[in-house]
């Protein structure tokens, strides 16, 4: 397991050094390699020391006010995005002991964080319109299972929502997470599942999803992707190396894709786990 952060505002100070567009200001050094930020990130507030690591009411209350600081700050736009946020409490999904209600990553072991929450809000807001009630949404880089969970909880029992992970520990313990949050129930009627394989391949048997969501930054979309991806259908992906844009993938009913950028970002790398294992 990798330090935690020494302060909630770690991603805004590593985009300060690693990007040359203007960043918010932030005092700390940033100490680990993978992350998960946007250069919107405007937030350095914590709300709690963290510990909590169960479903109480301060936590939830906890949770609720994360939500809050982000709606205040214009991270959270859409009342949707905003309800299932406060709706899968972000505290069960956080290694015990790292501050669950901070705006910033929080490593997860294995070389992998946890998104922020305004991250994981901006790709809940860009992909809101494809988690409808019914819908399929696939998840890339689970990680947590938090996305997978607030997938889960938007497209409903009648929708489907697939996590796919390659490290199997996260795996499980993304599922061990679930089960203690409100997705528990989509999860034991089997409209949510977790599994451990390699994401650039997506997964073919529940294709085509109107929503995909690619955790980690791939040098490029990978055709598995966009081709498991619904005519109608969105895709939110990182792309690049060190430099990497949040990319919106839109396809069109003709299979034609429109493809804009929506941010910098830095995410860990979609890769192979030897790969991501190597110095760990
Ligand atoms: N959205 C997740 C992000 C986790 S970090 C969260 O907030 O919890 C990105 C994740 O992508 C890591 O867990 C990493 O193990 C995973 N990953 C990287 N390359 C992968 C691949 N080829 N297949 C599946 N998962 C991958």
């Amino acid at each position: 397991m990798l330090a935690p952060p020494r302060s909630g505002c770690y991603a805004a100070a590593l985009a300060a050094v690693a990007f040359s567009r203007p960043r918010p200001r932030c005092s700390s050094l940033f100490q680990h390699r993978s992350l998960a930020f946007s250069s919107r990130a405007s937030l350095c507030f914590n709300l709690s020391s963290g510990m909590e690591h169960f479903s109480t009411k301060g936590s939830t209350d906890k949770n609720k006010g994360l939500v809050e600081q982000l709606k205040q700050y214009g991270m959270i736009k859409s009342a949707k995005v905003a309800e299932v946020m406060q709706t899968v409490d972000r505290g069960l999904f956080v290694p015990e002991g790292s501050p669950a209600y901070v705006d910033s990553p929080m490593p997860i072991g294995y070389n992998a964080t946890i998104s922020a929450p305004h991250m994981h809000a901006t790709c809940l807001e860009l992909l809101e319109e494809h988690l409808q009630p019914g819908m399929r949404a696939l998840d890339v880089g689970s990680g947590t299972g938090y996305l997978t969970a607030c997938f889960a909880i938007m497209v409903g029992l009648q929708g489907r929502a697939v996590g796919v992970e390659h490290i199997p520990e996260l795996v499980a313990s993304s599922i061990n997470s679930i089960k203690r949050s409100a997705a528990s129930s989509i999860l034991n009627e089997g409209s949510l599942s977790v599994h451990a394989a390699d994401g650039r391949k997506g997964w073919p048997e529940l294709a085509p999803y109107d929503a995909i969501h690619v955790g980690a930054a791939s040098p490029d979309i990978p055709r598995a992707l966009l081709e498991q991806l619904k005519p109608g259908g969105r895709m939110v992906i990182p792309v690049g190396n060190f430099f990497q844009d949040l990319k919106v993938v839109d396809k069109n009913d003709d299979g034609s894709v429109r493809v804009h950028s929506e941010a910098s970002v830095r995410f860990v790398p979609l890769t192979s786990r030897a790969a991501q294992l190597q110095d760990y």
